[in-house]
């Protein structure tokens, strides 16, 4: 994550016309600790990039650091390839929070936190698509990075990593309870939330691994605010 980095300054501007949230805008957030803390959490973005001819979303790994957020994948990668030229793109991150059961279907719903960050990518090389790699790697474990061998060049060459501003970034956040209508109340259904939040099971080794040889910090100290440990 992107604290391993320390976090160098990350200031967004007010949002654009087309990244303001305008379904029920109470919900949206602009400000950067609450975008860079969802980022920060969440494990997979859902990317769409322009120009393939058909409308398709991944999902992807991602990292942040800063006012950027990096994708990385196979050259060959449809969405990478369009990401790496360029086109308008889309990356979208979630995290669930909760069940909002209504006493109607209109009005059930789910509590989350999610960023959508708009703009188009630019492709790395050098140092910048190692810094990159590094980021996607440490935001999947922290601390990883410095713990695995380096990547080869023939695995860099394999690789194509592309950095997203996060200029025009939002986040939508929804809290609490159903929103039932007045008339709805007496309805004899129970309604309110189911909170959800993730698990970390016991690491499991593979194979190759020596017998007795002890996880790494980075496996030991993994975790996501909230998150329950098992075993
Ligand atoms: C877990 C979850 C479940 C949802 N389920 C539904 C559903 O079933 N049906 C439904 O219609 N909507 C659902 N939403 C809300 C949905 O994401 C959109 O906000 C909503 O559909 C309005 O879309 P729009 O394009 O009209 O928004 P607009 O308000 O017109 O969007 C304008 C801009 O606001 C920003 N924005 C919009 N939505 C979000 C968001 N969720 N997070 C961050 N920024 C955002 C983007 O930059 C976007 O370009 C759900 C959201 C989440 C996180």
């Amino acid at each position: 994550m992107a604290a391993m980095f320390g976090d160098p300054p990350m200031s967004l501007p007010a949002p654009s016309a087309r990244s303001r949230v305008r379904r029920l805008p109470d919900r949206g957030r602009y400000d950067r600790d609450t975008i860079a803390a969802i980022l920060d959490e969440g494990l997979v973005a859902h990317v769409a990039a322009a120009g393939a001819g058909e409308a398709v979303v991944v999902p992807m790994a991602y990292g942040r650091e800063g006012d950027r957020l990096y994708l990385h994948g196979s050259p060959a990668s449809r969405t990478l390839r369009a990401l790496a030229q360029g086109a308008p793109a889309c990356a979208t991150v979630t995290l669930l929070d909760g069940l909002v059961l209504a006493r109607s279907a209109f009005h059930s719903s789910m509590n989350y936190r999610s960023v959508v960050v708009l703009g188009r990518a630019e492709r790395l090389e050098g140092d910048a698509k190692l810094a990159g790699l590094r980021a996607v790697t440490e935001h999947l474990a922290p601390g990883r990075w410095d713990e695995l061998r380096p990547p080869t060049a023939k695995e860099l060459g394999a690789t194509a990593v592309v950095a997203m501003d996060l200029r025009e970034a939002a986040a939508k956040v929804r809290t609490g309870p159903p929103h039932d209508e007045p008339r709805d109340l007496a309805h004899p259904v129970w309604a309110g939330v189911v909170p959800l939040r993730g698990a970390v099971g016991a690491p499991q080794a593979d194979s190759a691994v020596p017998p007795g040889t002890a996880p790494s910090p980075s496996v030991t100290g993994w975790s996501r605010p909230g998150w329950e440990r098992l075993g």
